[in-house]
């Protein structure tokens, strides 16, 4: 169990940092929840774990695409005995129509926030003694679709940023992981379905198995509570020997 340790979890007002941030409460973990907003509801999902759970949970507002928010989030949690790097952000677009401002923002929130997070967390992780660190990467962080340059960039820089921390970790009790997930139906997701449908030319049916669904050979999404499954395992002391590396979970994506 994870009692007494607490998980900060960036972008978990929805999809799989909401549900990687319950299967950890459920697992005894404090939970900070976080994202750039701060709206009732924000507030009302951390009180609403707390109440199911029976665990301490809060939520801290601070945007990842700035360097001195994401600092903050780590300050303001108080402790971070687990960071889930979770928070991104997707644009779909052809290399010579991408717009720079989408550039510089998914390499912001999808890359370089991990960077702030963890440099503001480690040495707190090494004090006491403990410390999980996970990036929530994709099947794109290990192969690449077209369309998708910055995101493809960003995903590949998080593993590559997994590996250099996990050896600057490697003495301590603490460990670097990405998770790679397949396609997971949230709203990220949904949101890139009429973009899609665009591009091919078709319609939402036909993105969801011939586009998405295509390269998961399972033909089936991963689900938010599957990975939240896949981030207490790697809290747990069974993985402290696991660092560094990728755990895809992707229905098979990256063995095709
Ligand atoms: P989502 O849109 O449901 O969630 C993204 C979260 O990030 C939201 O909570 C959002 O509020 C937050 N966020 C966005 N911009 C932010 C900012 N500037 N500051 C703080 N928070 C911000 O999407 P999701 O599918 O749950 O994605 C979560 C992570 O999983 C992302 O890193 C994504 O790349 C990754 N991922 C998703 C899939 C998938 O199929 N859904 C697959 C592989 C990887």
């Amino acid at each position: 169990t994870l009692a007494g340790k607490t998980a900060v979890v960036t972008g978990s007002n929805s999809g799989i940092g909401l549900g990687v941030a319950r299967e950890l409460a459920k697992a005894g973990a404090n939970v900070v929840l976080n994202s750039f907003t701060d709206r009732e509801e924000d507030h009302a999902i951390a009180a609403e774990i707390a109440k199911e759970t029976g665990v301490d949970a809060k939520y801290v507002q601070a945007d990842m695409s700035k360097g001195e928010d994401c600092r903050r989030l780590i300050e303001e949690a108080g402790v971070c005995d687990i960071l889930i790097n979770n928070a991104g952000i997707q644009h779909v677009a052809p290399v010579q129509d991408f717009p720079t401002e989408k550039w510089d923002a998914i390499i912001a929130i999808n890359l370089t926030s991990a960077f702030h997070t963890i440099a503001a967390s480690v040495s707190g992780m090494r004090e006491r003694g403990y410390g999980r660190i996970i990036n929530i990467a994709s099947a794109h962080g290990l192969t690449a679709s077209p369309y998708k340059s910055a995101y493809v960039a960003a995903k590949h820089g998080i593993v590559g940023l997994t590996k250099t921390i996990g050896l600057e970790t490697a003495r301590d009790p603490i460990t670097c992981n990405a998770i790679c997930p397949g396609y997971v139906l949230t709203p990220l997701v949904e949101s890139q379905i009429p973009d899609t449908m665009k591009e091919y030319n078709m319609s939402r049916e036909d993105v969801i198995e011939q586009v998405m669904l295509q390269r998961q050979p399972s033909k089936e999404f991963a689900t938010v509570e599957q990975l939240g499954g896949t981030a207490v395992y790697l809290c747990s002391e069974a993985a402290a020997q696991v660092t560094g590396t990728t755990i895809s979970v992707d229905g098979g994506w990256t063995a095709l």
